[in-house]
C-alpha cells in the first residue's frame, strides 16, 4: 500500500456525502489531513464524526462538514471562506461534486442545461477561481484535482449536456494549470471510467448489462472508488508536483478500445 503524508495540509473534497468523494475524504483523513466535506444536506455532525472514525482515529478537529450547494457561486464561495475561516489554510481542492442525468439527442431542454452546466462545470471553475485568487493574495497552496470522465472524450446519444461539461473540465484544468504553475500550484483533472457508485446504480443494476459493462472493458472488471482516490491522492501529493495540467484517465482502458473486448 502506497501512503502519503498530508500531516498539517487542508484539503477540500467536494460533494464528499457518499461515492468518490467520500472515499477520498477518508483517504485524505487517514493521510493525517484536515479535510472539509461538503454536500447538499445538512448533516449530523456526529454521526458523521463516528462514521469517519476509523480514518480519523478520533481527531475529530481534523473534519469540517458544510453544507454547500456546488451549483451556487455564493454557496461555494461561503464553503471555501468557511474552511479558511476553521483551518486557516486551504493546500489541497477536489472538485469532485456532479451529477449525470440523461439528456437525450433532441430532447435537451434550457432546464437540462442550466442544472448540468451549473453543478458539473460553473461549480469547479468557481472554486478554482477562488483558490486562485486567494494564493494569488496569500500564497501558499499546493494542489488542485478536477473530477473529469471518459464522456470528457466520448460521445453517446444520451448525454451531449454532461459531455459537454466534463470536456469542459479538462480545458479549465489545463488553464488553470497554466494561470497557477507560477505559484507552485499543479492542477490536474482524474477522468473516470465506470465506477460503482449511487450516480450509476441505476444503470447497471441489471445483472446481464453489468456484465455486458465488464465484459467489454480491457481489464475485465468496473472500477471501485479506491481507483479514483488513489489516484486524485497521488496527483495531490508532493510525489506529483511536477505533474500539471493532464487529465488521467482510470477507467481500466475503456478509452483505448475501438472494439469490444469479447
Ligand atoms: P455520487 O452520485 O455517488 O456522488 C456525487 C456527489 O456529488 C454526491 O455526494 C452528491 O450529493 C454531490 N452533489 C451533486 N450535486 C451537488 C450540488 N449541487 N452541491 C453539492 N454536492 C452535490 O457519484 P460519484 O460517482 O461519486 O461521482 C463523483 C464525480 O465523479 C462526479 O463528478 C461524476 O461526474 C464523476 N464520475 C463518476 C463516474 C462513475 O462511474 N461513478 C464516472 C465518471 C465520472
Amino acid at each position: 500500500m502506497v501512503s502519503y503524508d498530508f500531516s498539517g495540509k487542508t484539503v477540500v473534497v467536494t460533494g464528499s456525502a457518499r461515492g468518490i468523494g467520500r472515499r477520498c475524504a477518508e483517504k485524505f483523513l487517514e493521510a493525517g489531513a484536515n479535510v472539509a466535506l461538503c454536500g447538499h444536506s445538512p448533516r449530523d455532525i456526529d454521526a458523521l464524526l463516528k462514521e469517519l472514525e476509523p480514518f480519523t482515529h478520533g481527531e475529530h478537529e481534523r473534519v469540517m462538514y458544510e453544507t454547500c450547494d456546488v451549483a451556487s457561486m455564493e454557496s461555494i464561495n461561503a464553503f471555501l471562506e468557511a474552511v479558511v475561516e476553521r483551518f486557516d489554510a486551504l493546500d489541497v481542492l477536489v472538485n469532485n461534486a456532479g451529477i449525470w442525468e440523461a439528456t437525450p439527442v433532441g430532447e435537451v431542454t434550457e432546464d437540462m442545461w442550466q442544472r448540468n452546466i451549473d453543478t458539473n462545470l460553473k461549480s469547479q471553475l468557481f472554486a478554482c477561481d477562488w483558490f486562485a485568487k486567494y494564493h494569488k493574495e496569500n500564497g501558499g497552496g499546493q494542489s488542485i484535482v478536477n473530477i473529469s470522465s471518459v464522456s470528457s472524450i466520448l460521445t453517446g446519444p444520451n448525454t451531449p449536456l454532461y459531455n459537454l461539461c466534463k470536456a469542459g473540465t479538462n480545458s479549465l484544468t489545463r488553464t488553470y494549470a497554466h494561470g497557477l504553475g507560477e505559484l507552485g500550484i499543479n492542477v490536474n483533472a482524474v477522468a473516470p471510467g465506470s465506477i460503482a457508485t449511487d450516480i450509476n446504480k441505476a444503470t447497471y443494476s441489471d445483472p446481464s448489462a453489468e456484465k455486458a459493462m465488464c465484459d467489454s472493458l480491457v481489464m475485465g472488471r468496473r472500477g471501485v472508488t479506491d481507483d479514483i482516490a488513489n489516484a486524485v491522492l497521488f496527483l495531490t501529493s508532493e510525489e506529483s508536483n511536477y505533474i500539471t495540467g493532464q487529465v488521467i484517465f482510470v477507467d481500466g482502458g475503456w478509452t483505448l478500445q475501438q472494439a469490444p473486448r469479447k
